[in-house]
């Protein structure tokens, strides 16, 4: 199989390294010139574990390469991939389609034999049949399908994600097409993982319904959490007992602050567009939406309590700011909400993060960047835990409290207990329901 895949972001070279990976042959194309001569020169321009030494090993066996020419790429391919950004659209939360639209405007000029021209990025409903249009328009003569292939990886896992889903999902409308997504994904099928076939707009619906759930179930424990705190109840035993649960399950069920990333604040957005669009409105949705914002605004509340109301002038050490470990994404991490405010409050604060330094220094002026926890916890007066990198889970609490100036934290993933902050010295402990 010959695939070209659009887009080397997290989506788009995590799926590209990958399908060469399996054995078919893939080129990857952006638009950004200096992330395809980084490509070129063997360096993964994101963080994502594991994803350096597979590339790696499939450009040195000649079955991965990177080019800025779509014409190229697609010479000869019997799949097209479109992995390009879907972002909200600024004013009306809507999912911005420019990204998809003009690569398949680009993909009509290029097309000069049959191919499928497959969407992985996250499109509202309706976008695949608009794909097609829009092809057709631009080259009547040119011979396709479209086909549906939303990706649910996770970044920080994203290679694992890929090669072992729970499922893949195509959205496509003819066998011919339908022959060629399973070529392309026959090595997982070989090892037994769900392929579900549905149409264009099942297959779309599934990802934001997916994503949007999940979102749900984040903030319901986080609503929960909160009333745990008013009431004495500990929320990391209540996630325990619901989640064992097997209707319930134990995942996405621990309370923090707020759900951020690439994914689920754009896509919850867009769900809720598309629901009053269609006089069809996701209440539940909307309201997920509007919670998780409180919630995020809760944690700067907590902070302040912390510093007996006003951060003004006070230092206070943030330990990790990317929307979850493992990642160097800060598209809408809490930290952007969170930090801005403690600057804009008065506090001097300090940042430290393993890998979200090159986004965060242009998205969070006014902080100073420090090495690691102990260096950014010298002398301050409150510790805030805000991104549970693996590096903040077994820190030496004792010799942190030691070495602040008034030690207390704010845990706001709950990684420690709060007697055992107590015992090593923190004279004040939050976390997040309990
Ligand atoms: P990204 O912003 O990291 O990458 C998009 C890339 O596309 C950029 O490198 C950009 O330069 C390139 N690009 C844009 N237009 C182009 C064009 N016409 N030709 C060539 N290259 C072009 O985005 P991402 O995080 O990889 O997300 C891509 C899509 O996948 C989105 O729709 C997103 O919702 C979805 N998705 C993302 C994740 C995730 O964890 N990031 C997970 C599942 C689905």
């Amino acid at each position: 199989m010959k695939i070209a895949m659009i887009g080397t972001g997290y989506v788009g070279l995590v799926s590209g390294v990958c399908f060469s990976d399996f054995g078919h042959e893939v080129v990857c194309v952006d638009k950004d010139a200096t992330k395809i001569a980084k490509l070129r020169d063997g360096k993964v321009p994101i963080f994502e574990p594991g994803l350096e030494a597979l590339m790696a090993r499939n450009v040195a066996a000649g079955r991965l390469s990177f080019t800025l020419d779509l014409a190229e790429a697609m010479r000869g391919a019997d799949a097209v991939f479109i992995a390009v950004g879907t972002p909200t659209r600024r004013g009306d939360g809507h999912a911005d389609l420019t990204y998809v639209m003009a690569a398949a405007e680009e993909i009509a000029h290029a097309l000069d034999h049959y191919a499928v021209v497959v969407t992985k990025s996250t499109v509202p409903i309706g976008t695949n049949r608009k794909v097609a249009e829009t092809i057709r328009a631009a080259n009547p003569a040119a011979d396709f399908d479209v086909a549906s292939n939303p990706e649910f990886l996770r970044e920080g896992a994203a290679i694992d994600d890929f090669m072992r889903p729970d499922r893949v999902v195509v959205g496509v409308e003819t066998e011919r097409a339908k022959k060629i997504m399973a070529d392309v994904y026959r090595p997982l099928f070989l090892r037994d993982f769900p392929v579900v076939y549905t149409g264009l707009e099942s297959a779309e619906m599934i990802k934001y319904a997916a994503n949007a759930f999940l979102a749900t179930k984040i903030t319901f424990i986080n609503e929960i959490a909160a009333l745990c705190e008013r009431v004495g109840a500990d929320i990391k035993a209540v996630s325990k007992g619901m989640g064992l649960d097997g209707r319930i399950g134990n995942k996405f069920l621990h309370a923090g602050p707020g759900y951020g990333g690439s994914c689920f604040p754009k896509d919850t957005k867009a769900l809720a567009r598309m629901g009053q669009d269609h006089a069809s409105p996701i209440q539940i949705v909307e309201s997920v939406i509007k919670v998780n914002d409180e919630i995020k605004r809760r944690m700067i509340e907590k902070i302040e309590d912390l510093c007996e109301g006003s951060c003004r002038d006070r230092t206070i050490a943030v330990l990790g700011v990317t929307f979850k470990p493992n990642t160097d994404d800060m598209r809408d991490a809490p930290a952007l909400t969170i930090v801005p405010a403690l600057v804009g409050a008065g506090a001097k604060v300090r940042v430290v993060d393993p890998e979200g330094r090159r986004e965060g220094e242009q998205l969070l002026p006014g902080v100073r960047w420090m090495e690691d926890a102990y260096s950014a916890a010298e002398g301050a007066s409150v510790l805030v835990i805000l991104t549970e990198w693996n590096e903040f889970r077994a820190l030496d609490l004792q010799r942190l409290a030691r070495t602040m100036a008034d030690p207390r934290m704010a845990d706001l993933r709950n990684v420690y207990a709060p007697a055992d902050a107590r015992a090593a010295g923190f004279t004040h402990y939050v976390g997040v329901g309990r």
